[in-house]
């Protein structure tokens, strides 16, 4: 592992080395891979010394009497556990556990690996499958609903109707009306995410009472502040507080609801400090990996022998791409079947970012003009486009969008904190003969309410429709935008980020 790769550069040996120093893994092999002690045994929690309070089985509330002040673990003192325990264990001592440890773990043996700063958080297991989907089944099934007769029938239809009139960006490839409440237990934990920091206060908005919505909102704005692209120390602040007061308010629903994932959402934070945004560890990956090579089986006999051979195939048709000795046209024909052409035809406009389609050559009106003039260009000619694609994402204008399409790729949210809906993708020559790619804008005035909607959840941006033209660069798009049109108005909620896949 020491010798991943050797090149020369410059005529310097090149040595690149292989050095572990963070894993993300569900619940079940954290204690596993720590050797400690399972979910439902004291010291249960691998960040920290919580005890647990023992009642039918061991459960994690946030606060209770029978609870002992704990604090976070630190490698030094799981180390020093891990060595008490092997000793207690060589001295075949039986159910040996000091502070959870069961004795030494492999890990000790990666020596730039920090025991408590390389644990990093799941938010896939621990997040969105269980704390978003345990938390949901309370609201449908426990809470009061704000209209008494209301069945719960009639509930979910309504949560149902409401998704359905979501559009999201065509980077979200599981539409909220296909991940139906009725259907919920067959979500996946993308569709979990999506409801959680997208969907889930607009939908319950006025079907259970404000201050279950609110508890909900902290764990999905304190969640979608830690996913963000760019997050500040503030933000990291903020999260964590949020979720502290999400875990204290989900207490309330009482101590049989408590468990070993919730509890661990109070230390997401601790690995975002270490290790930056969720999504830049999260087990999303891995599993969306384990779904492409279950995909390869199609048969249940040698299924081995099936992954390994349809691996080495395709890893052998990427090689023969850069063969030498296969014609030009084969590999023209390949790079397509793997399309890898996809941009080839595009206008090319910047970092990963790329102009579609064909364009149209227009005079701009009076009001671009004017809108050009502001930020400081003059043209005669703007080169129109309809679809562009930025670090992998892609947007259009408004106009491209189908009515009917559950897909809708026409607005943004810009590093400025605004959102937008593109009327025009353009391309023009400036009075310096700069070649100038950007966009024509509608900026959407936001609603100030004296009581907000949505209090917590700030990634609700409740709009007004149409809005003032705006020019602006390429470079000022930081992410698509959710759109909902309910509750009688349009909100527009932006994505966390562009990295993350569905
Ligand atoms: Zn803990």
């Amino acid at each position: 592992m020491n010798h991943l790769s050797k090149r020369t550069r410059d005529d310097q040996m090149v040595l690149s080395k292989f050095v572990p120093t963070c894993i993300c893994v569900d619940a079940k092999a954290r204690s596993q891979v720590f050797n400690m002690a399972k979910h439902n045994s004291h010291f249960g929690c691998t960040y920290c010394t919580y005890f647990g309070v023992s009642v039918d089985t061991m459960r994690y509330p946030m606060h209770h009497a029978d609870l002992p002040p704990y604090e976070d673990r630190s490698h030094r003192g799981m180390k020093a556990d891990m060595i008490e325990a092997q000793r207690r264990v060589n001295n075949n001592e039986r159910n040996v556990s000091v502070r959870g440890h069961k004795g030494f773990t492999p890990l000790l043996k990666l020596k730039k690996f920090d025991l408590f700063k390389g644990n990093a958080f799941d938010d896939l297991h621990n997040t969105y499958e269980c704390a978003t989907q345990h938390h949901n089944e309370i609201i449908i099934k426990e809470i009061p609903k704000i209209v008494v007769r209301m069945s719960g029938k009639m509930f979910l239809d309504t949560l149902d109707l409401r998704l359905k009139n979501i559009k999201t960006p065509s980077c979200i490839t599981r539409k909220p009306g296909t991940c139906l409440m009725k259907n919920r237990s067959q979500m996946h934990g993308t569709e979990w995410r999506n409801w959680l920091l997208y969907y889930a206060p607009l939908c319950l908005h006025g079907l259970v009472a404000g201050r279950f919505i609110q508890t909900l909102e902290c764990l999905s704005y304190g969640t979608y502040l830690l996913s963000q692209d760019i997050i500040s120390q503030d933000h990291v602040a903020l999260a964590r507080d949020l979720i502290t007061r999400y875990l204290e308010e989900y207490d309330e629903f009482g101590i049989e609801k408590s468990r070993l994932n919730i509890h661990a959402l109070q230390h997401a934070h601790v690995s975002v400090r270490n290790w930056g945004p969720l999504w830049c560890y999260s087990t999303f990956n891995f599993e969306s990996w384990n779904h492409r090579i279950m995909q390869t089986i199609t048969s249940p006999k040698g299924a081995l022998n099936q992954i390994v051979n349809r691996h080495l195939i395709n890893f052998s048709v990427e090689l023969a791409m850069n063969d030498q000795r296969i014609s030009p046209e084969v590999k023209h024909m390949m790079k397509q079947i793997l399309h890898k052409r996809r941009h080839s035809q595009a206008l090319h406009v910047g970092d990963h970012s790329y102009f579609l389609g064909k364009s149209v050559m227009r005079a701009p009106t009076q009001e671009e003009q004017r809108v050009l003039q502001l930020e400081g260009y003059e043209t005669v000619n703007l080169n129109v486009f309809q679809k562009m694609i930025i670090r992998g994402v892609t947007f259009t204008t408004k106009s491209y969008v189908k009515e009917d399409s559950r897909s809708d790729d026409s607005s943004i949210f810009t590093f400025q904190n605004t959102v937008c809906t593109i009327q025009d993708i353009v391309s023009f020559t400036s009075q310096e003969d700069q070649n100038v790619h950007g966009l024509l804008v509608e900026e959407h005035e936001m609603v100030r309410r004296g009581t907000p909607l949505f209090p917590i959840a700030k990634q609700f941006c409740e709009v007004r429709a149409g809005g003032v033209l705006h020019f602006i660069k390429i470079n000022e798009v930081r992410a698509p935008v959710v759109k909902a049109p309910l509750l009688g108005s349009i909100f527009f909620i932006p994505v966390t980020n562009l990295n993350e896949v569905d």
